[in-house]
């Protein structure tokens, strides 16, 4: 994918184009911002770029280098995520220290991309930052961070930053409808529900998202009388998902009660069935029923018993709508 290709990121792509037109490229940059909306893809891209065999700022996706990168089999274009354990991330920064001296094989500028750069052990900090310090010539550096609040200041005053946004919602459902021609159901709920992400938004589009998250609604918030039994229960982090389903659910029902646009709704499907739900639900029977979310989001962080958790969460919700119906207003 080239750089006109990358949807959203117009600004950040702009800046790193300037650069490359007027060959002042940073030997190190930092690109920061939220998870899941192309900062890697960038990266990767500009490692295309530096090394196209065509020469321009943007790569031709058709050169053997722009190959090579494209399925990770260059030799001089390497692509690091720190989210493994600890000992292999010193081990990583170890072997680029080593490799960042050594001539290309082929490629005009060697290129080292650090992902989640935040993960990386202090070890491996001291060791990035004694290469920032005076990185070689024919060599680039990306880090690449969601939070880059984590990373040494030293390390940060040494890269070039460029920050990336989320999209607007309302833009990224147009990008989904466009361009990846989704229907207005799924391009809506995958907008609103990923915050903007593009990223996120992709990784799921193939999924039967709509009617899962349709059936954790059902099962979650008791309109689903038979429990829990129509939903998998696997690990926490699928749980942590179905609880932001969930919360996504209820701010709904609070956002039709203030009488706010629709537009705005995350499950726009089920319209109808939130302005009929709203009446049971008072604020403070919802404000009730978001700390029991929250508080089960902390939960899940312990070793709790995942489908005892669920099954009091479900209760509380209950117990959060009977409340509102004695103090209704
Ligand atoms: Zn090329």
């Amino acid at each position: 994918m080239s750089f006109q290709d990358i949807k959203g990121q117009d600004r950040p792509i702009q800046i790193i184009k300037e650069h490359l037109r007027q060959s002042r490229l940073s030997r190190a940059y930092l690109f920061t911002g939220p998870e899941g909306i192309g900062k890697r893809l960038v990266a990767k891209t500009l490692a295309k770029v530096v090394n196209c065999q065509e020469g321009s700022i943007d790569s031709c996706d058709k050169c053997a280098s722009c190959l090579k990168i494209d399925k990770n089999a260059h030799p001089d274009v390497h692509c690091i995520d720190t989210q493994d354990s600890d000992s292999i991330k010193i081990e990583y920064i170890r072997n680029l220290q080593r490799e960042i001296n050594l001539k290309p094989y082929e490629a005009r500028l060697k290129v080292f991309i650090i992902d989640n750069a935040h993960s990386l052990t202090a070890e491996a900090e001291n060791s990035i930052l004694k290469v920032l310090e005076e990185p070689p010539a024919n060599s680039l550096i990306i880090l690449v961070s969601a939070k880059p609040m984590l990373l040494f200041k030293t390390i940060i005053s040494r890269c070039q930053t460029i920050k990336f946004y989320s999209l607007a919602k309302a833009r990224l459902e147009e990008i989904l409808k466009k361009d990846y021609s989704l229907g207005d159901t799924l391009a809506h709920f995958l907008a609103y529900f990923c915050e903007g992400r593009l990223g996120e938004c992709l990784r799921l589009k193939d999924t039967d998202i709509i009617q899962e998250k349709n059936r954790i609604i059902d099962a979650l918030s008791g309109l689903e009388k038979s429990g829990l039994d129509s939903i998998t229960i696997q690990d926490r982090k699928q749980i942590r998902y179905y609880l932001n389903i969930l919360a996504g659910w209820f701010r709904d029902i609070y956002l039709v009660k203030t009488g706010l646009i629709h537009q705005e709704l995350i499950n726009l499907d089920r319209k109808k069935e939130l302005l009929r739900l709203m009446q049971n639900f008072s604020f403070s029977g919802l404000d009730e029923i978001f700390n029991s979310i929250t508080s089960a989001l902390s939960y899940l962080e312990q070793n709790v018993n995942i489908k005892l958790l669920l099954l009091t969460l479900r209760e509380e919700i209950s117990y959060g709508t009977q409340r509102t119906t004695v103090n209704s207003y």
